[in-house]
């Protein structure tokens, strides 16, 4: 397995990989609406990436063919935007996008609730996931080890009553978008490849209601909760330094 190292340049230029990701995000979620369609979302984020310079990173990767990931409720990661798909008060819709600029890889995600009514319920899901991922960020120090970050996930996820994917994992990014190593939400602090500053990780917590298990639909992409609860995913992408995790998409 090699973990490609990126120089303090390299990194500065994922950065701004990084915040073109995080402003498409931002873009997108302010398309979130009731009535407004994946495809809206998809519309919105593909002309702001082509207005930055940038291109998609996901967009006819291994024939995919949009430029995000829309994942509503019980679809829990790669669902495909469609002008059928329509959101509804009450929804959560994850959004995911990367892309490149100067080469280098951007790769981040958000579930956004649909409409200002959530449920308690729901707003316990994304809140949980939201902070297992930052305190899996929290982890990604020099010195640290893999283990340490999915196990910082597992944990809170677990105490929360909630389940980790484990069919879908995290990863290293750089000049590719998927870079080793592979990053599980789960595992025991201490184990793993030791974390090393110029390492950057893709970081990404896949949190079910219910149970862990997944499966793929016959579009050959989106991935669903097996028993049809709800599911969540934040990512972010992160480099390791000597001073501390840097979080490459905000
Ligand atoms: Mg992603
Ligand atoms: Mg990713």
């Amino acid at each position: 397995m090699a973990i490609m190292i990126k120089t303090r340049g390299e990194i500065e230029k994922m950065r701004r990989s990084g915040k073109a990701v995080w402003q498409v995000l931002e873009e997108v979620r302010s398309k979130v609406v009731p009535g407004a369609t994946t495809m809206d979302l998809e519309t919105a984020a593909e002309k702001m990436i082509a207005d930055m310079g940038a291109k998609s990173a996901f967009k006819g990767y291994n024939g995919f063919p949009c430029v995000l990931c829309t994942s509503v409720n019980s679809e829990v990661v790669h669902g495909i935007p469609s002008a059928r798909r329509v959101l509804r008060e009450g929804d959560i819709v994850s959004v995911d996008c990367g892309v490149i600029l100067d080469g280098f890889y951007g790769d981040s995600a958000v579930t956004i609730p649909v409409g200002s009514k959530v449920q308690p319920g729901v707003r316990k899901l994304l809140d949980v996931t939201q902070a297992s991922l930052e305190q899996a960020i929290q982890e990604a120090q020099v010195g640290s080890s893999l283990g340490d970050i999915g196990a910082a996930v597992q944990e809170m996820v677990e105490a929360a009553g909630f389940s980790v994917v484990r069919d879908f994992v995290g990863h290293g990014i750089g000049v590719k978008m998927h870079e080793d190593p592979q990053i599980p939400n789960y595992g025991r602090r201490g184990q793993g490849v030791k974390l090393k500053a110029g390492m950057v990780l893709a970081i990404e917590p896949m949190v079910n209601a219910g149970a862990a298990e997944v499966k793929v639909l016959q579009d050959g992409w989106t991935a669903v909760t097996v028993d049809g609860s709800l599911s969540a995913h934040f990512e972010h992408t992160v480099a390791v330094t000597e001073e501390g995790p840097l979080v490459l998409t905000r």
